[in-house]
């Protein structure tokens, strides 16, 4: 942020949310919040700040920060109340953290989720499974994890290995989800995580690391969840990977993999980290792709 910037009172946005359908299933998209990261090298593998700032710039966007949103969803399926994901809640930086008061904008109360599934245990994904005090946010929910995840970020080998840099990562996870181990269900890949919900190999950025393909009625949608991060960056150039994912050529592998999928069986997308709703199609661009938001509907 600039100095102008943090001069002037922020602006906040009123809650809101914004509801889609896939056939007979309801989406809620709902945003946490969001995070603005200083352009730095090395933010992408190999890529320089002056480049990536020529990327943001050709969308738009400033050259020297980039915003970076959190958006979960909630799918309604076959009597569930499904939320996929849950942002920073009260664990995270000041401009995040408002997930609840947008899912009330939406319908959605703390105590209507029946379940939560997390597709990846990095901290803007799991963190809002808890209050600031460490009581549960969603009562009556059962709490669904990748089965790979689990095994990763729990494993005292993969910690000692680790850089120096990730530690911080596994001692978010033993925080967040150590407690509620015991009540936790591991879910495989291909596994119907919901009705009509299937978990999706999404490996790379992180080794569990899961989306979602959500089918109703004939009609399809694919929640890529950090399969790209923002798609101005990662859309475009499916060949850049930012620092933190932690197999950066199964990543690249992966997005080429989903991408081409959706592009080819033309269906619609949703991604944890695109603008708001955080829901479009991709199309291909010769050897890279374009992201195509979505037409805002007053009523659908
Ligand atoms: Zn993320």
């Amino acid at each position: 942020m600039t100095n102008a910037e943090n001069a002037r009172p922020a602006l906040r946005q009123p809650p809101t949310a914004y509801r889609s359908r896939v056939g007979d299933i309801e989406i809620v998209a709902a945003n946490d919040g969001m995070v603005r990261v200083p352009m730095k090298d090395g933010f992408v593998r190999g890529v320089t700040a002056a480049e990536v700032g020529e990327a943001l710039a050709e969308s738009g966007l400033p050259r020297e920060i980039l915003t970076i949103t959190f958006t979960p969803i909630v799918v309604r399926t076959g009597g569930e109340t499904v939320l996929v994901d849950t942002g920073y809640g009260a664990s995270g930086p000041p401009t995040a953290g408002f997930l609840l008061e947008n899912l009330a904008a939406g319908g959605v109360r703390p105590e209507d989720v029946t379940k939560v599934v997390i597709s990846h245990f990095h901290g803007d994904h799991i963190n809002g499974l808890l209050t600031k005090d460490g009581a549960l946010v969603y009562p009556n929910a059962e709490i669904l994890v990748p089965a790979p995840e689990w095994d990763f970020w729990t494993s005292q080998d993969r910690k000692a290995q680790a850089p120096d840099a990730m530690k911080a990562a596994f001692d978010n996870v033993a925080r967040v989800l150590g407690p509620m181990k015991d009540r936790l269900t591991h879910y495989k890949w291909d596994q119907e995580v919901a009705p009509g919900m299937i978990a999706l190999d999404a490996n790379g950025h992180t080794p569990g690391h899961t989306a979602f393909a959500i089918s109703s009625d004939g009609e399809s949608f694919v929640f890529i969840s950090d399969t790209t991060n923002h798609p101005a960056l990662f859309v475009r150039n499916p060949d850049w990977s930012p620092s933190f994912d932690i197999d950066p050529d199964a990543a690249r592998r992966t997005k080429r993999r989903i991408l081409d999928m959706v592009v080819t069986d033309d269906l619609p997308v949703g991604g944890f980290h695109f603008p708001f709703p955080a829901l479009g199609k991709i199309a291909r661009d010769g050897e890279r792709y374009r992201y195509l938001p979505a037409q805002w509907m007053a009523v659908v």
